[in-house]
């Protein structure tokens, strides 16, 4: 929101000039000329950053949440214990054999 320097009344879009964009005051007709680069960060300050807070929040939780192991998961995992288990087993009793 813009407002005229000369009454304080309200400045409205108006047109474009030279790539820039013309405000008048709705009240005594006072125009001012803006960058429209000036106008467009304007626009982003006022939007993005709150979007990209929450896109980056959301992928913070989905990194840290693991999927759950599944029963053939853990299944997988003792068969594989047991495995070593016996190896260790058979090399003591191979051991002691002699
Ligand atoms: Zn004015």
């Amino acid at each position: 929101m813009k407002f005229c320097p000369h009454c304080g009344g309200l400045m409205v879009p108006a047109g474009h000039r030279d790539g820039k964009i013309v405000f008048r005051c709705t009240r005594c007709g006072y125009e001012e000329v803006i960058e429209s680069g000036e106008e467009k960060d304007y626009t982003i300050v006022g939007t993005t950053p709150k979007e990209e807070r929450t896109i980056t929040t959301l992928r913070v939780s989905e990194a840290k949440r693991k999927p759950p192991k599944t029963l053939e998961e853990w299944e997988q995992e003792r068969e594989e214990y047991r495995e070593i288990l016996q190896e260790l087993l058979q090399e003591e009793l191979e051991g002691t054999e002699e």
